[in-house]
């Protein structure tokens, strides 16, 4: 095994580190670590830090059926304000269907208020949205998410349901992050940008920081790996996002201080990596427009690609990952997820199967735009 080789594969056990929420020590020794992989490879690294304004978990949301005293199975919704110690008491009503990521998002989610006896808004239970961020920390106001079934057995009820619920947040400015980005220089400045996000929610599962999005953050290092010893036209980046978890925080940053340069204009192709490690059913592939989509088929449809389980797949869209702030300010941004439930069949799985396999198509996809 080569020498980058190698140090890719003492990386790979890193990626199970978990909660690496944004802002947080562990978030930060996995962004040197994977700047040190990319300066292994000689790559111009760049370490882009910004404050932005994180939030942490002091105590597990509670959530009671106050009639019949039975507790719900409740999980907290990043970036959700605090309740008052004692918790906040009311009835549930559905309130209608957030937007999770803002209002240019696609997907909603029913919202539900518990609304105290003078009619107040005390604060709202999300269905499944245990993996989800608010899209800001503007409104400040406990969240706590439920599983379907439960809003669905207190809405089939002929009296409103009661609730005691409770959750410690606390928002914290200044909160210290970093994207971290790795330039490839090629003849012109035109360029083409391969990232993935390397935070995760606040979990304790290890295969979340696997699948969502470990698994996006050696794909990329494997692309960057095979392109290492290879002259482009363009300038290739190979960037690992940020605060993903926190509305796509990271990569609206990095867009923002390219914008402020006049620099967006540069960006002819984004393809971003997020969860290219699930059971994989179908990948899901979202082509910001006819000629990218065309393209991708026609790499799809080469027999080495056949032979390599990609047959199944899927065209979509998505506002949930670092390819949207992209799309949103007009650059050309596709997405590569592989749908399926999260499962981890280890690393040799995912080292001799998964990642080899979206290395190839996404090296063959750089080449292809590389050379229009
Ligand atoms: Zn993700």
């Amino acid at each position: 095994m080569s020498k980058i080789g190698r140090i890719i594969e003492e990386f790979y056990p890193l990626i199970r580190n978990v909660p690496r929420v944004s802002g947080t020590p562990l978030e930060a020794v996995f962004i040197e670590k994977i700047a040190d992989v990319y300066r292994a490879m000689n790559y111009d690294v760049d370490i882009q830090r910004f404050n932005f304004i994180g939030w942490e978990l002091s105590e597990r949301p509670r959530l009671i059926e106050v009639d019949s005293g039975k507790e719900v199975s409740a999980e907290r919704v990043m970036w959700s304000g605090s309740t008052p110690e004692a918790g906040i008491e009311g009835v549930i009503e559905y309130r209608g269907r957030l937007r999770p990521w803002g209002l240019g998002t696609g997907y909603r989610v029913n919202k539900y208020a518990i609304v105290s006896d003078d009619g107040e808004d005390l604060g709202y239970v999300l269905e499944d949205y245990a993996h989800g961020s608010l899209p800001s920390p503007m409104h400040d106001m406990p969240y706590i998410s439920v599983s379907k079934a439960d809003p669905e057995r207190w809405m089939a009820r002929d009296k409103p349901v009661r609730l005691h619920a409770s959750v410690r947040t606390r928002i914290l400015p200044g909160a210290k992050t970093a994207n971290v980005i790795a330039t490839k220089k090629g003849r012109k400045d035109e360029e083409i940008i391969v990232c993935a996000h390397h935070d995760t929610v606040l979990t304790d599962w290890d295969v979340i920081g696997v699948v969502d999005n470990g698994s996006g953050v050696v794909g990329v290092m494997k692309v960057a790996e095979k392109l290492m010893n290879l002259k482009t036209e363009k300038t290739i980046r190979f960037i690992s996002f940020a605060a993903e978890e926190f509305n796509m925080v990271g990569s609206r940053y990095y867009i923002a201080m390219r914008d402020e340069k006049d620099e967006l204009d540069r960006m002819k192709a984004v393809i971003n990596l997020d969860d290219v490690y699930n059971s994989f059913r179908e990948f899901f592939i979202v082509a910001p427009n006819r000629f990218y989509k065309n393209l991708i088929q026609k790499i799809l449809d080469r027999p080495e690609m056949k032979g390599k389980k990609f047959a199944n797949v899927r065209f979509g869209d998505s506002n949930a990952t670092d390819d949207w702030p992209f799309r949103e300010r007009g650059i050309p941004a596709m997405l590569l997820l592989q749908e399926g439930p999260e499962e981890f069949a280890g690393f040799k799985d995912l080292e001799e199967t998964y990642i080899p396999k979206t290395a190839e198509f996404v090296v063959a996809l750089v080449e292809e735009i590389d050379s229009v």
